[in-house]
């Protein structure tokens, strides 16, 4: 059993940017030459979601258009208050979201569906790099 943890940078534009990193935790499978385990995702940082969608154009506008239902970028937040900052509605969509999934690997593949892929979704209200930790562990 082997336990692998590399780190991804990822360059986001806010405002509910999605960026798709399933191609780049696939090739540290391969790197390590893992045939079965599980790996782990997490997104370092209290604004931004690690979670999994059919990235295609059309639910890329829905997600956004559904948080900003659920939790909206304008309204009151008491976190503004305490910081002096902008993006409670940031911390909450990250909260509701989660930080992390953990994806298990069959014969070196990620057991993902057709048309479901490992997304970065950055909450935040600016562009930002973000760290995200991916530890293996398989053999
Ligand atoms: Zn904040």
């Amino acid at each position: 059993m082997k336990i692998k943890t590399e780190k991804l940078t990822v360059s986001t534009k806010g405002n509910c940017d999605v960026v798709n990193i399933t191609e780049s935790v696939q090739s540290l499978i391969d790197k390590y030459e893992l045939h079965e385990g599980n790996v782990t995702v997490f997104v370092v940082g209290s604004t931004a979601s690690i979670s999994t969608i059919e990235y295609e154009p059309g639910l890329r506008k829905d997600l956004p258009q559904l948080l900003e239902k659920l939790i909206p970028s304008g309204q009151k937040y008491f976190h503004n208050d305490t910081w002096g900052d902008h993006n409670g509605h940031a911390h909450l969509r990250s909260t509701l979201f989660g930080c992390s999934q953990t994806i298990p690997f069959i014969k070196g593949d990620l057991m993902l569906g057709t048309w479901q892929q490992i997304i970065v979704i950055d909450f935040d209200e600016r562009p930002r790099e973000r760290k995200i930790i991916v530890q293996l562990v398989g053999e």
